[in-house]
């Protein structure tokens, strides 16, 4: 990759150009999960102080903090934290390279090798694992009170209306199904695409109608503690809705940023023994990301996991087609939307080098 980039790749002739064609390739970003983000840049772990891999935010304890406007929030300069790795390379023994990791959470990277790297802008946060599989099924699944993927004598109304609105409501074809029995062991484990259309479609309808205007509650506290958690629950809702759509404007991410600024604003006031976790505040940063490579559309790991997916079905004795593999990536490239759109905010192979000062 770094010969790519840097002196090209020189093709002596190609199907559209007989005399032949240098071309030129970069890494534009890396999406995964948060632990394997780390691993592969060689930074400090998300559940260490260095839990942020994008602005200076450091320490656990500040891990539920929204003061966005103040200067910690800013993006790292990369040729310093360049500085830092380098700095671990180039020491001799492992205790000294341990207490440098221990002061600046970074280790060297091959990654490092290539010129344009910057974690903070390349290390992006995949909607699909932060909030889907991670804010949603924690919002939804751990917390009491709104603990709805456990039957229970608390929650077995709740969840009754949760089925009958799965049943009852009439949806486009193109929305994947959900489980009908949702919530009970025997459905299995939720994944990622039925977290979005379970959060964007029907535990709104759902939760709304037991606990939103005109519900009947047993007396007055329990009526607003429970509008309480469904305004809470809808902050993270409409996060979700918005961050999921194909298109995506200015205001479209400033609102996305709001909400989740609220959600995480008021989640030890609604649910005092919550704790505050690094997808939330990663989970800020995803305005970031919007603002330099466009919908989340483009970018998130749906794509990525269903050509893993694929590759991992494909019939084979031990040989791999080079048909059948060219085909999933056909498909991957059409999913993924890897072109210009109209989108305001930048979107499509141009603007992102641009975006990210590399064009
Ligand atoms: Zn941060």
């Amino acid at each position: 990759m770094v010969e790519s980039w840097e002196r090209g790749i020189c093709y002596s002739r190609t199907a559209l150009h007989v005399s032949g064609r240098v071309t030129r390739s970069i890494i534009v970003f890396l999406v995964c999960d948060l632990p394997a983000a780390r691993k592969a840049a060689q930074l400090a772990g998300p559940t260490s102080h260095f839990y942020c891999t994008a602005c200076h935010c450091w320490h656990r304890s500040t891990c539920g903090r929204t003061d966005i406007q103040t200067e910690d929030w800013a993006l790292k300069d990369k040729n310093e934290v360049r500085r830092y790795a380098e700095l671990w390379k180039n020491t001799g023994t492992s205790v000294e390279r341990n207490k440098l990791f221990a002061s600046h959470g970074v280790q060297w990277s091959t990654l490092w090798r290539l010129s344009y790297w910057d974690p903070s802008r390349q290390i992006v946060v995949n909607t699909m694992h932060c909030l889907l599989e991670g804010l949603a099924h924690a919002h939804f699944c751990r917390m009491p009170s709104v603990r709805i993927c456990k039957l229970g004598h608390r929650t077995r109304e709740v969840m009754q209306c949760i089925a009958d609105v799965i049943k009852t409501t009439d949806t486009p074809s193109f929305l994947r199904s959900v489980p009908y029995n949702f919530g009970e062991t025997k459905a299995g484990t939720v994944k990622a695409d039925e977290w979005r259309t379970l959060t964007t479609v029907y535990l709104p309808i759902a939760l709304v109608s037991l606990w939103g205007e005109g519900s009947a509650h047993r007396n007055s506290d329990i009526a607003v503690s429970r509008r309480a958690i469904l305004d809470h629950t809808m902050d993270l809702v409409s996060a979700i809705h918005i961050v999921c759509l194909r298109s995506m404007t200015q205001d479209h991410a400033d609102a996305y940023r709001t909400y989740m600024i609220n959600w995480i604003r008021d989640l030890q006031v609604i649910l005092p023994h919550a704790r505050h976790r690094t997808n939330g505040h990663m989970a800020l940063h995803v305005w970031d990301y919007l603002q330099l490579f466009g919908p989340v559309w483009s970018w998130w790991c749906f794509p990525y996991e269903r050509l893993i997916g694929q590759l991992q079905r494909l019939p084979s004795n031990h040989i791999f087609g080079s048909i059948q593999i060219s085909l999933s990536m056909i498909d991957f490239l059409r999913y993924a939307g890897m072109q210009d759109s109209k989108n305001q905010l930048s979107s499509g192979p141009t603007s992102r080098l641009q975006s990210l000062n590399i064009g």
